[in-house]
């Protein structure tokens, strides 16, 4: 009875953390439906990031040229773009040619076939008829471009068609089609009890549910009237869905959206993702999209952290500091001590962040807790000991803003899930603008956040003044301040303590921490990993993870692997502890310096790398005169300040100044390097990516433009601009 009960209960959680897995996917990356009216080009532009994909939808009164203009249009600006086909707008075979000819050039893979309304002005009567041209055509290269091809489906049936046509309908055209899409429904029931007549039909094809975005009721009405949703409109009227289509604002699809999620969620292909019907309102949709997002994310972070107090590490609490206090009882390890086991699942080489945090989040997210981690020195001895701990995510590229968000986003939590402080502490990171050519860029990278939701803006020099009153703002200054790129979010954080957090987390989930064992060979066979050489003996496994930073493509090579990497020394120096004065994070790219004030006191100076390549760590007077003479420009009343310490580390720079991430040609050896003089504020996101790459085989939308075969591919990701010296 109690095993029963709790394989319920764990079938019940499963079921849970996929119905959330799924509305994060679906609000992470939807489709928005838009009209092809002059403004939405730049009403897409202004407000929709290039995650998500845009359908372009064809006017039965204006023909299919707007709809082809604006996909292209789309396409050259990035976005992935679907635009719509209607059968009844294409004349004959050589217009269809044309158009997907056009579509190719466009770079275009996947169109989205409908009928169309009114009287069909060539030869095809229906999408049926269009999709079977398609086919035929094929051997001649008739749409050989195409990936997928969508088609679509109607919960609520059709007002001119009976539902046994619509099945049968659907079943001729799958062959010939990818996806669906259904048409703009309300109820979440009438849309997967239509699944789930489809799937008992035979219809097979992934399947996205269409949603009206964040509309104005009025129209939604209209809109929904003429398409003949019936049931679903009259039932919300009659029910509390009534007070949502009238609500101030307009109709919003969140409980539409969570329910679809978890009717659907046993199978990902019942909800492959959500096709949002934005009915003009592209702005207002894609806020909604944000916050809807936002609030999924903080959900699932919370569920995971309820579902890992399973079994916690031995919690750090006032009433234990007194109990140790008066007993005098020794407090336990942090994390334990073992002898190397003959084999492991997982072997991850490197104890900085990122490989004490992947493994981690293989213990807590994916329950794989056979896993070491190889340390040749202790942990934290490489660039996460020796790192200056900014944080931030103000980047130059869509794939760099998400990614380093996501981080932010996981560090804000750190402390209270691995009951470990790490004193992470929001400053604000001001990057100085000395030039007009620099104010450009900030404009650029302010834009490029927004977009992806990050807080970031342009701010002027007076403003600068009023956040950092020590700074020499005046225009007698040898490199006078412009402006700044202002980005609240950005901070600084303990950086031992996120690694000793993350060690004592994952030892208590299970995992191996082996410190003083270097890797000193890998062993592959018939092109896959079968495990390592260390110095304390071999040790077998299936799948081994490069995380050694400075050390990246030494370790590679022991596997065959070549990295795009040369590896340079950064040097970083600190004062002596003077009172609190700079609450912000200040950089400068044209002098090459940035600075902050840890909670001790001391100022933290960096620079960029020093200027040949080279595995030295020591630190050298010729950084320090140049450290000295950039930050005096800045804030010379810094000039009797003492220097205490200065030190370097190891910096492996890719040339697009972005990390390598995920799988490798040689089966089961992954790799998460590359991380340049930035890498610290990425730990928590590519420990979870990479957790995440190990356990489903699959590499993860967050890390899939950082793949090594970029290079091969000349694919690069371009953000030198963001983080050559800001670190
Ligand atoms: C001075 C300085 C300032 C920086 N400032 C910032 C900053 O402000 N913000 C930011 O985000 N990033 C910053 N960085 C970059 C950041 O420190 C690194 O990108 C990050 O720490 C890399 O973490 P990691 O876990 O990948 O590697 P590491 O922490 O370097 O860990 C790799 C580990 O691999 C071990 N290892 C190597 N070879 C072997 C072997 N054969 N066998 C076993 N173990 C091996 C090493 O001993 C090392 O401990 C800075 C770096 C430096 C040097």
């Amino acid at each position: 009875m109690t095993e029963t009960l709790s394989s319920a209960r764990e079938l019940s959680r499963a079921l849970e953390a996929m119905q959330r897995q799924l509305l994060e996917a679906a609000l992470r990356r939807p489709r928005y439906e838009v009209l092809p009216l002059d403004g939405t080009a730049d009403a897409v532009v202004d407000h929709v990031p290039r995650e998500v994909t845009v359908t372009v939808t064809a006017s039965p009164r204006r023909g299919m040229e707007p709809t082809l203009a604006l996909s292209e249009s789309l396409a050259r600006q990035g976005y992935r773009v679907v635009p719509h086909l209607a059968a009844r707008l294409v004349i004959d075979e050589s217009h269809l040619r044309d158009m997907l000819c056009r579509i190719s050039e466009a770079g275009i893979r996947d169109i989205f076939v409908i009928a169309g309304d009114g009287e069909p002005a060539g030869v095809f009567p229906d999408s049926l008829r269009l999709l079977s041209a398609l086919r035929e055509g094929q051997g001649d290269g008739l749409g050989q471009h195409l990936e997928q091809v969508g088609v679509a489906g109607y919960p609520e049936g059709h007002p001119d068609v009976s539902d046994a046509q619509l099945t049968r309908a659907l079943l001729a055209k799958q062959p010939s089609s990818t996806y669906l899409v259904t048409q703009l429904c309300f109820s979440a029931r009438t849309v997967s009890a239509w699944v789930d007549r489809m799937r008992a039909a035979g219809v097979s094809l992934p399947v996205y549910p269409g949603v009206a975005g964040v509309v104005d009721q009025r129209k939604l009405l209209r809109v929904a009237q003429r398409i003949g949703v019936g049931q679903s409109v009259r039932f919300l009227r009659k029910h509390h869905g009534l007070l949502r289509l009238l609500s101030p604002g307009g109709y919003r699809p969140d409980g539409l959206v969570r329910e679809l999620a978890s009717r659907l969620a046993p199978s990902a292909d019942d909800m492959a993702g959500l096709h949002v019907y934005t009915l003009g309102a592209v702005a207002a949709t894609e806020r909604w999209r944000r916050e809807a997002l936002e609030q999924t994310l903080e959900a699932v972070d919370r569920h995971r952290s309820r579902r890992r107090r399973v079994a916690p590490p031995s919690r750090y609490s006032a009433l234990a500091l007194v109990r140790h206090g008066v007993t005098g009882q020794a407090w336990p390890r942090a994390w334990d001590r073992h002898e190397p086991r003959d084999g492991y699942d997982v072997v991850i080489v490197g104890g900085g962040v990122h490989g004490l945090a992947t493994a981690y989040y293989l213990a807590t997210n994916h329950g794989i807790d056979n896993v070491a981690v190889l340390e040749k020195s202790y942990i934290g001895s490489g660039g996460s000991g020796r790192n200056t701990a900014i944080l931030r995510s103000n980047y130059l590229t869509a794939e760099g803003v998400q990614f380093y968000d996501r981080s932010l986003q996981l560090y804000r939590r750190l402390a209270e899930e691995l009951n470990f402080n790490v004193m992470f502490s929001r400053r604000g990171h001001l990057t100085l603008a000395h030039s007009d050519a620099s104010l450009r860029t900030m404009r650029w990278r302010a834009e490029v956040n927004k977009l992806s939701g990050v807080d970031s803006e342009v701010i002027d020099a007076d403003e600068v003044q009023r956040l950092v009153p020590y700074l020499d703002t005046s225009t007698a200054a040898r490199y006078p301040i412009l402006g700044a790129l202002y980005h609240p979010p950005g901070g600084i954080i303990r950086h031992d303590a996120v690694v000793w957090g993350y060690a004592r987390a994952a030892s208590a989930f299970g995992v191996h921490v082996h410190q003083d064992t270097e890797v000193t060979g890998i062993d592959v066979n018939d092109g896959r990993v079968r495990g390592v050489q260390t110095t304390r003996g071999p040790i077998a496994a299936p799948i081994v993870v490069n995380a050694t930073a400075g050390w990246s493509s030494l370790i590679s090579a022991m596997a065959g692997v070549r990295m795009p990497v040369q590896t340079f020394p950064l040097q970083a120096a600190v004062t002596e502890p003077v009172r609190p004065f700079l609450h912000t994070v200040v950089v400068s790219g044209t002098l090459h310096v940035y600075m902050s004030q840890t909670a001790r006191g001391e100022i933290v100076f960096g620079a960029s790398v020093d200027p040949f390549a080279s595995y030295s760590t020591r630190g050298s007077l010729d950084f320090l005169e140049g450290l000295a003479s950039h930050v005096l420009e800045l804030m010379p009343s810094l000039a009797t300040l003492r220097v205490l310490r200065q030190w370097a580390g190891l910096c492996d720079m890719t040339p697009d100044f972005a990390p390598i991430m995920g799988r490798t040609h040689v089966e089961g050896f992954l790799v998460d390097v590359g991380w340049g003089t930035y890498g610290f504020k990425a730990g928590p996101v590519s420990g979870e990516a990479m957790a995440e790459c190990i356990a489903t085989g699959r590499t993860p939308e967050l890390i899939s433009a950082f793949g090594l075969h970029r290079f091969a591919e000349g694919e690069l990701v371009g953000e030198k601009g963001a983080a050559a010296v800001g670190h």
